[in-house]
């Protein structure tokens, strides 16, 4: 019987083959390489390799597999260089990217290309991740008994015992730098690379308080799910302890020798969380978020790939780190929209956390006080165990909430009298409050009184729609908060020539002026992205605020993140427009930033009070949300979007196309409907093209067709079988075009 195919050649004799690399260039295929000259026959799959590509360039590309040598060898060209010794991404994690790739219809090399941190991607060799120790020399232990009292000397009796890591140095030892300098100096310490920490040794955390019954359910479920798969919701109302529930998990999973990952939105990286988890565990927690230099970034990577790092907490771009030793996923605030990644490869880090769950065989927690519809339908029905915690833990109660119905009443700065008089109430007895509203900027609009005319953005706007530039720097400049153009205010209407300008409405910068102004012995602290542009200036000016009476003013950056015990007043206003927002997410995203920012008043033993200002008192989704909570709320929400079909009872994939011309863009998206046009019989629906909801950004035409199935097959079925036409459509190339699979924006 001739041998199949594919069984191996005797060994020694191996039949040639290629190296198939994925190189990050929007071309959706592999592409094949010479082994590198000398090379071992084993294929070094899941290593970096620099390739010649193109007619003159270089690109760092992953090696994924082989194919047979072809006939025509001789054309292939041999890759330059080997970067790796040992694979970057192999095992799960080159199987989890391989299923992104294809369940986001992207080219596999830019899909690695996004997993590997910025230096690995330029074809960088792996950092040094050794952790570093220092220990008393012979002399030291000699000297210490005559040393002078001080740091040092405090310094040299800490060594004496143990080598002690840097990072606990760091932790514990104030102006160690200088201390170790001085006795480094003198022959009396010397450093030392440590062992990797794979045997954790937790008896350096602390204790926490004792689980109440419900979260020591939610602990025991965690712990009976072990070795295996296991989604689950934890489903807790704000303050009620779901991140008490994540350290012991955390703490049982070191204990068990494994590594724990823990996802969070943008703003909920605060030296606050990092503390209180380092306190807890007593053992390093790496950080991994946008604020770090490209070399922080790397050298947690390679930590976690070597197994170093034990417990990473980091934002999106986390769910990407290798974890050898994976025994639990934790996605906190599992509803935030700064999970998913909106341009580039278009992934979501919650439904990759749990795609990565899956094959690492680990369970995932998706912890919110607001879960997003589709986590808490996978709830409902089963696929995800529903964990519930429905109390604030401790001695908190849950804030009350009061509606203002300013119909009729008088605004100054869109603030009601009766706001005004309560929060005068709250700092006359020393409290603290909170003013939300989810608009940066002096006022959103500026007007010209005698003909009408506003200040639209010229490069945003068409005929039929015009785009409001908003108006910052105390009514002086105009902003266009899309594209980003700016112009100083006008002198004179450019319409009518009249002096009438007048900016309508108020964002956080006009309300930040009147509240100085009605309370001028008090600080008002206003907290929006034009007042912290670095990460940590957030922090630092809550923590400057303190604990005194004063008033923080912000946009939704204030709804989450640092804890602030004495605040016992939130207002929100300005909320009216989310009512009556076309997208069909616009209800479930209100709701959520009305609980969250809600649950920022009382959260300590202080009892707190929520203000909602609104023109709309009696609109149902307040009446609901008041009267039932976000529970009652998504209920109904879920009966809508079922009888609508929209996700999650319909999966949506969003295809965008912009183009100096609006007909080049309809064109192209015409065609891309033809090609998928019957591919699926009537399971795919599919609507558009349309104007997108923003038709023209940034001088940009813009368009999309919304592709919509009951189930997720058949779209991911049409899209394979159509995407290779549409992309050879002759307009492909005159527009630019993207995919969005299970788009969270429908703009
Ligand atoms: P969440 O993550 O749900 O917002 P946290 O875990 O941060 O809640 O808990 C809120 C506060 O309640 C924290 O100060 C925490 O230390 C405290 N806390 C949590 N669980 C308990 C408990 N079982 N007993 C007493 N205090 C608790
Ligand atoms: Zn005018
Ligand atoms: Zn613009």
């Amino acid at each position: 019987m001739p041998p199949a195919r594919d069984t191996p050649p005797p060994a020694g004799r191996a039949a040639p083959v290629t190296w198939q690399v994925a190189v990050p260039v929007p071309l959706p295929r592999l592409f094949d390489y010479a082994p590198l000259a000398g090379a071992p026959p084993t294929v070094p799959v899941g290593c970096r390799v620099r390739v010649a590509f193109g007619t003159s360039g270089e690109r760092i590309g992953v090696v994924v597999g082989s194919a047979p040598m072809p006939a025509d060898a001789d054309t292939l060209k041999p890759v330059a260089a080997l970067l790796d010794h040992a694979p970057l991404l192999h095992g799960e994690l080159l199987d989890s990217l391989r299923w992104l790739a294809r369940y986001s219809h992207a080219p596999l090399g830019e899909v690695l290309a996004t997993a590997l941190p910025g230096p690995l991607r330029h074809g960088e060799p792996l950092p040094d991740t050794r952790r570093w120790g220092w220990r008393l020399t012979r002399a030291g232990a000699t000297a210490l008994g005559g040393m002078r009292a001080g740091r040092p000397r405090q310094l040299a009796e800490a060594l004496q015992a143990a080598t002690v890591d840097e990072a606990t140095l760091a932790a514990h030892h104030e102006g160690w730098r200088a201390a170790l300098r001085s006795l480094d100096g003198r022959g009396l310490v010397e450093r030392v690379g440590l062992e990797a920490v794979t045997a954790v040794d937790l008896s350096a955390g602390t204790a926490g308080p004792t689980p109440n019954d419900e979260q020591q359910v939610a602990i025991d479920a965690i712990a009976d799910a072990g070795d295996g798969f296991a989604p689950m919701l934890l489903d807790g109302v704000t303050g009620s302890g779901k991140t008490e529930v994540y350290l012991r998990a955390i703490a049982d999973c070191l204990a068990r020798g494994r590594q724990a990952l823990v996802l969070v939105p943008e703003i909920g990286l605060t030296p606050q969380t990092l503390a209180r988890f380092r306190e807890r565990l007593g053992i390093p927690v790496h950080a991994l978020h946008s604020g770090l230099s490209d070399g922080e970034r790397v050298r947690t990577w390679t930590a976690c790939l070597r197994g170093q790092a034990r417990v990473v907490v980091g934002t999106r771009s986390a769910v990407f780190l290798p974890l050898p030793e994976a025994g639990l996923i934790v996605v906190d605030e599992e509803h935030d929209g700064s999970f998913k990644q909106l341009d580039g490869i278009r992934y979501h880090a919650r439904d990759f956390a749990l795609v990565r769950g899956k094959a690492l065989g680990v369970p995932v927690v998706l912890g919110s006080a607001t879960p997003s519809l589709e986590s808490l339908h996978n709830a409902i029905t089963g696929r995800y165990a529903h964990l519930r915690l429905s109390r604030r833990a401790g001695h908190a109660r849950p804030p009350r909430v009061r509606v203002v119905d300013i119909r009729k009443r008088p605004l100054q700065a869109g603030l009601s009298p009766a706001l005004l008089a309560d929060l005068q109430q709250v700092l006359d007895a020393g409290g603290q409050a909170l003013v939300f509203k989810n608009r940066r900027g002096y006022a959103p609009v500026l007007l010209c009184h005698d003909c009408g005319w506003a200040a639209h953005c010229t490069r945003c706007s068409t005929p039929e729609r015009g785009t409001p530039m908003t108006v910052h720097g105390g009514g002086r400049r105009l902003q266009c908060h899309h594209c980003g153009a700016r112009r100083p205010v006008p002198n004179a209407c450019p319409d009518c020539g009249g002096l009438a300008l007048q900016p309508q409405g108020a964002g956080t910068e006009r309300i930040e002026e009147a509240l100085a102004g009605r309370f001028p012995d008090l600080p008002v602290l206003r907290i929006d992205r034009g007042t912290t542009q670095r990460r940590d200036a957030l922090e630092q000016a809550l923590a400057g605020f303190g604990d005194a009476p004063g008033i923080l003013v912000g946009t939704q950056m204030l709804a989450k993140g640092h804890d602030l015990p004495n605040l016992t007043r939130v207002a929100v206003v300005g909320i009216d427009e989310g009512l009556f927002s076309a997208d069909f997410r616009a209800p479930e995203k209100l709701a959520q930033l009305l609980i969250q920012v809600a649950g920022r008043a009382g959260r300590a033993e202080k009892p707190g009070e929520v203000l909602l200002q609104t023109h709309h008192p009696d609109h149902p989704l307040l009446s609901t949300l008041l009267s039932g909570g976000y529970p009652a709320f998504a209920a109904e929400e879920l009966e809508h979007r079922e009888a609508a079909g929209f996700p999650p009872f319909a999966h949506l994939a969003l295809m965008r196309a912009e183009a100096r011309q609006l007909d080049v863009a309809h064109a192209f998206l015409r065609d891309a409907r033809e090609a998928l046009a019957g591919l699926a019989g009537d399971a795919l629906e599919l609507s558009g093209p349309l104007p997108a909801p923003m038709p023209r950004r940034a001088g940009f035409q813009r368009a999309q067709l919304l592709l919509s199935c009951t189930t997720r097959g058949p779209l991911h079925a049409a899209l394979d079988a159509a995407l290779p036409a549409i992309r050879a459509l002759p307009d492909a190339r005159r527009v630019r075009w993207s995919l969005d699979v299970d788009p969270v924006d429908l703009y």
